[in-house]
């Protein structure tokens, strides 16, 4: 199955050990700049590779450039540990030494 990103606005019931699913925690989704964006522009299809991938995540990440949210959104991504798609305008290789250390 896909991984794909919530919709912007939603409020899931979260998984143990991740923030509570308090409306105030992902209100920051309603300001997205990619509310309306398939969410496959942030995530890698299973054989994506190399210029592919690369050229996606600069689109993905020049949409997050204009985004009013940015800053939440990163930090989301690092609170809850998100391993793929790009996210706050960071890819999952640009995250990962954050959450390499917030994990040790
Ligand atoms: S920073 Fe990027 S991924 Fe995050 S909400 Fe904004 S546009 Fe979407």
């Amino acid at each position: 199955m896909r991984r794909r990103k919530p919709p912007a606005g939603a409020v899931a019931k979260a998984p143990v050990g991740l923030p509570d699913p308090l409306m105030e925690n992902w209100a920051w989704q309603d300001r997205a700049a990619c509310r309306d964006v398939d969410p496959e522009l942030f995530f890698a299809a299973e054989s994506e590779r190399g210029l592919r991938k690369h050229a996606r995540e600069v689109l993905a990440k020049s949409l997050c450039g204009t985004c009013p949210v940015r800053r939440e959104c990163r930090e989301h991504a690092l609170v809850v540990g998100e391993a793929y798609g790009v996210w706050g305008g960071t890819t999952e290789e640009e995250r990962e030494p954050a959450l390499h250390a917030r994990r040790h």
